[in-house]
């Protein structure tokens, strides 16, 4: 039996960053970045405008340089120039250019008043409010510099990813490959949704939610179905678990006299790392190798499964994917309430999350107990409790994991 950190350690120390491949942007999110992404032109491309309005030299605009002295300046004006176009005539001395807002600023103009500010008449424009340089305009790479890293190797491409990817030009991109996960569910006890149930008999909740868990972590997934308590069956499933880059069972791994993944595992070629660790819940959880197949055997119990998954399976789906930040997200929140434990594992508590003004508040979920799935739905968060520790005082600051996606 070893600790949670040492085990988890030892998962990450497993796992390698697959090869990559290129997609189109569009099959692009989720995947993470394999390559370093540097600006091939700079974002925005030219100094514009970001007003509807006219181009003009500010020193112009101010009241006193006017031909009047007070009251609004007049300004020839030179032309139209819409979105879309290069800018062709220069802005001279008393000289504006009708522009809009996109349009690339002609050379000698350093700012753009606002339509709202002006009355055009004639080939002229009153000016009635006046303008500092760099009012309304946006300046060339002020976005990002030609050549600059826009988005480095290991980033999640999500959305904003997504239009920062377009704007630098790339409609191609180098991405990690997904893992492939294989899932296989065992019991003689279990039955798949929307099957018949027996006498005895219980549904089938780790295949899909553990199928569920490997989607939203970005891996390929594939469900393979129930192996019943018995070798053949078990080998069977295996056998077609062949390829995956990891492979996740759930049940059969505890001490009892059904229990046989284990050693089948070891039977079909998977080294063991380690069987047991310091934890509450998923004690049992079993990590081999297989070459450089990674696999887990998770407890069959649904909470107890989806924590394993969640601590142990997720940090590896993330290192394969080549993420820079492996395993999921954790942050500090107060406890609401006392807890008083037995020490001598660590503990994952499902938390409610309530936030009370600047300051996020959690409270462990009424039933603990590993079987109870509601936990898990109505919790969105694990509260981490040292294995050490026996009592946490309402109050304390505690370390929580996110459960929700990405
Ligand atoms: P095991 O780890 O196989 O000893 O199973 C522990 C508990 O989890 C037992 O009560 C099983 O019936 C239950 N269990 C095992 N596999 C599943 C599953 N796929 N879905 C829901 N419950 C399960
Ligand atoms: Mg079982």
């Amino acid at each position: 039996m070893i600790d949670y950190a040492d085990a988890r350690a030892r998962v990450l120390d497993a796992a390698k960053p697959l090869p990559s491949e290129t997609v189109t942007l569009a099959q692009a999110l989720g995947r993470t970045l394999a390559r370093d992404i540097a600006a091939r032109e700079s974002i925005p491309p030219f100094t514009k405008a970001t007003m509807d309005g006219y181009a003009v030299r500010a020193e112009d605009t101010r009241p006193s340089s006017g031909p009047g002295g007070a009251g609004p300046v007049e300004l020839a004006v030179l032309g139209d120039l819409p979105a879309g176009r290069p800018a062709r005539k220069a802005v001279g001395p008393g000289q504006a250019v009708r522009i809009m807002t996109g349009a690339p600023l002609p050379s000698g103009a350093d700012a753009v008043v606002m339509v709202e500010d002006t009355e055009a008449a004639g080939g002229i424009v009153k000016v009635r409010r006046g303008v500092r340089p760099g009012d309304n305009i946006g300046l060339a790479g002020e976005d990002l510099r030609k050549g600059e890293i826009a988005l480095t190797r290991g980033t999640l491409i999500g959305p904003a990813e997504t239009g920062m990817l377009a704007a630098t030009g790339l409609a191609r991109v180098r991405v990690t490959r997904r893992p492939k996960l294989a899932v296989i569910a065992t019991g003689d006890e279990i039955v798949e949704p929307g099957e018949r149930k027996r006498p005895g008999q219980i549904r089938n909740s780790n295949g899909p939610s553990l199928t569920a868990l490997a989607v939203q972590a970005g891996a390929a997934a594939s469900y393979l179905g129930i192996a019943r308590d018995r070798s053949a069956s078990l080998a069977a499933k295996l056998a077609r678990a062949k390829h995956a880059d990891i492979l996740v069972l759930s049940g059969g791994v505890s001490v009892g006299d059904y229990d046989l993944v284990k050693a089948q595992l070891e039977a079909w070629g998977v080294k063991p790392v380690f069987w047991q660790v310091r934890i509450k819940p998923g004690k049992p959880v079993f990590f081999g190798l297989r070459g450089r197949q990674l696999v887990f055997g998770l407890p069959g119990n649904p909470t107890s499964a989806m924590v394993t998954f969640w601590l142990f399976v997720r940090p590896a789906v993330d290192r394969l994917l080549g993420r820079a930040a492996a395993g999921p997200p954790s942050a500090k929140a107060v406890l609401d309430r006392e807890i008083v434990l037995k020490p001598g594992r660590a503990q994952f508590l499902r938390g409610v999350l309530t936030s009370d003004g600047p300051c996020l508040k959690v409270a462990p979920y009424g039933d603990q107990r590993s079987g109870v799935l509601r936990s898990m739905v109505r919790g969105r968060v694990l509260i981490v409790v040292p294995a050490d520790a026996a009592r946490l005082e309402a109050g304390r600051e505690v370390e929580i994991i996110f459960m929700d996606g990405r």
